[in-house]
């Protein structure tokens, strides 16, 4: 586990606003996908794998972090990606990380990867296949232990967060925070601002997620606590923006932290409208920093014009 710092940033609505830091972890600039990737490479060494297919848009995290572990490992990477992406700094990144990008029409993407793999076994490879965004119950557990380490502060600083917000792409990270909620049958309000999918597809594939994982694990799913899922700040879709997340960026970098315009600013937007419309006061509230300061640089671009 890597106990991220968990910092108070400021007070709104007479709440007080806290920050876990996972943009922070000590690996290819942080973010959730480090968590997630470091589990998903454990089991890969392990399985004596000699490359990773994946699949993620040209600005996702989870590629860079995917490349930069198999630069490591000396492991071969393939990322199938839609065609008509742009480039980002997480792309760029990733092809110095020797990253070979293979695109693909998005209608077409599970085929696509299902060739792929067998090209590979056919030239005698030992692939292995990870979902995007790590999305899985290997990626669940990332979050599980998450949750512990945000219990852990909590009894260490005598604290307890009444809500915990986050941006859910996957639902992936969510359902992992539920899950530990779950199994420690803790009160904490968890609460997912969603950055691309629709109620009720968004809910359902988190709740899927969150079941899949407790019957892994042999636990009770019947006691799963319920999904809550705000999909009021999409924007448009994945990777949209609007002059509101953009004035988030600037407001939050005051305070000293970076957010981005795909995944944390859509999020802290939403925290905050959620907080006013339900009038919520005097509360501890914990905002999780998934990560992607790259994506903050790429923001950045759009600020300074
Ligand atoms: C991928 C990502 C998310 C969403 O995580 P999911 O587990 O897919 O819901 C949130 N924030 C950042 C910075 C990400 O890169």
């Amino acid at each position: 586990m890597f106990h991220t710092p968990i910092i108070k940033l400021y007070d709104y609505n007479n709440n007080k606003i806290f920050v876990k830091r996972d943009d922070l972890i000590p690996f290819s600039f942080g973010g959730n996908k480090v968590r997630k990737a470091v589990l998903f490479f454990e089991d890969i060494l392990k399985k004596g794998c000699d490359s990773v297919i994946t699949y993620g848009s040209s600005s996702s995290n989870h590629i860079r972090v995917v490349g930069n572990f198999c630069k490591k490992y000396n492991l071969e990477c393939t990322a199938v990606t839609p065609e008509s992406d742009d480039d980002s700094y997480n792309s760029s990144l990733a092809r110095l990380l020797g990253v070979n990008y293979v695109k693909c029409n998005i209608n077409e993407v599970s085929n696509f990867i299902e060739s792929l793999i067998e090209n590979h076994k056919a030239k005698g490879k030992k692939p292995y296949f990870i979902s995007g965004g790590g999305h899985g119950n290997i990626g669940t557990q990332a979050y599980v232990d998450v949750f512990s380490e945000i219990q852990h502060y909590e009894k260490q600083e005598d604290t307890f967060f009444d809500y915990i917000f986050l941006a859910s792409g996957t639902g992936t990270t969510q359902a992992g925070l539920i899950c530990g909620k779950t199994i420690a049958q803790a009160k904490n309000t968890i609460i997912g601002i969603s950055i691309a999918r629709k109620n009720p597809h968004g809910k359902d594939v988190i709740y899927q997620s969150v079941k899949d994982y407790l019957i892994e694990k042999n636990i009770d799913s019947s006691k799963i606590s319920n999904v809550i899922l705000d999909d009021n700040y999409i924007a448009g879709g994945y990777g949209k923006s609007n002059d509101a997340i953009i004035e988030i960026i600037k407001e939050a970098f005051y305070w000293g932290l970076p957010l981005d315009a795909t995944y944390t600013a859509k999020a802290f937007w939403g925290m905050k409208n959620y907080i006013i419309n339900k009038n919520i006061e005097k509360k501890n509230i914990l905002f999780i920093n998934t990560g992607g300061t790259q994506l903050f640089f790429d923001a950045l671009k759009v600020i300074a014009k």
